[in-house]
């Protein structure tokens, strides 16, 4: 994946853990998980049980962005199919 900096440079978010599951940094992994239990929890029609863990994972993800002074994340074809 890649981010556009404050700065307005481009860059390769590297990774940053020891994990073999996934590439690039974890913080972005962990944001694919909670994702993905958002999803979860919208099929399971528990809107209540979505809206919390989105609302969690998005004020995580600006937390991060900020953090690493990101203004736009821009992923790759690979990453959208993973
Ligand atoms: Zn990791």
């Amino acid at each position: 994946m890649r981010a556009r900096l404050s700065s307005g440079e481009i860059i390769t978010l590297a990774k940053d853990c020891t994990c073999p599951t996934h590439e690039g940094p974890h913080w972005l992994h962990e944001d694919a998980l909670e994702r993905a239990k958002a999803s979860e929890a919208l099929q399971s029609r528990d809107i209540f049980r979505h809206i919390f863990t989105e609302r969690a994972r998005l004020e995580t993800k600006v937390w991060n962005m900020n953090r690493c002074g990101i203004t736009e994340l821009m992923p790759d074809e690979q990453d959208a199919c993973q």
